[in-house]
């Protein structure tokens, strides 16, 4: 078989985290449901990678309005940054981001200096919205 440089590889697959099947468009590299991807890219696309495993979404952030997922792969530690899609599943998307910032303000991640009785909830939350303390 001819293995030409510039392939675009469309593939569907099957989310090995969450059991998504998943219609690949060419560029698709990680799971639209979960955000899940897999360890089998060494340069996008290029499938050369041997690892494998899974990889996990550990980060969200907004990069001059896009938003970029990083990935962590479960087996070798490998992370990676990729861009959300038009296509992914944004509740998702923002689940993750939710995620982190609970688990930092429980400091199951790193201890964050909340006052007292302050639910500081982050990124997707304004707090200018909220009236400072409101009674019924
Ligand atoms: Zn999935
Ligand atoms: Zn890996």
């Amino acid at each position: 078989m001819e293995t030409p440089k510039f392939t675009r590889v469309i593939e569907t697959f099957t989310c090995e985290h969450c059991g998504a099947s998943i219609e690949g468009n060419g560029y698709t590299n990680h799971c639209k449901m979960c955000l899940w991807s897999k360890h089998v890219d060494i340069n996008p696309g290029d499938r050369a990678a041997t690892c494998g495993g899974l990889m996990k979404p550990t980060a969200v952030e907004n990069e001059s309005g896009e938003y970029i997922i990083t990935h962590t792969c479960e087996k070798c530690g490998h992370s990676k940054r990729n861009k959300v899609a038009a296509n992914d599943n944004f509740d998702a998307v923002v689940a993750i981001a939710v995620a982190l910032v609970q688990e930092v303000s429980t400091g199951s991640v790193t201890r964050a200096p909340l006052g007292a009785g302050q639910q500081t909830t982050g990124m997707f939350v304004h707090a200018s919205l909220r009236p400072q303390t409101s009674i019924q």
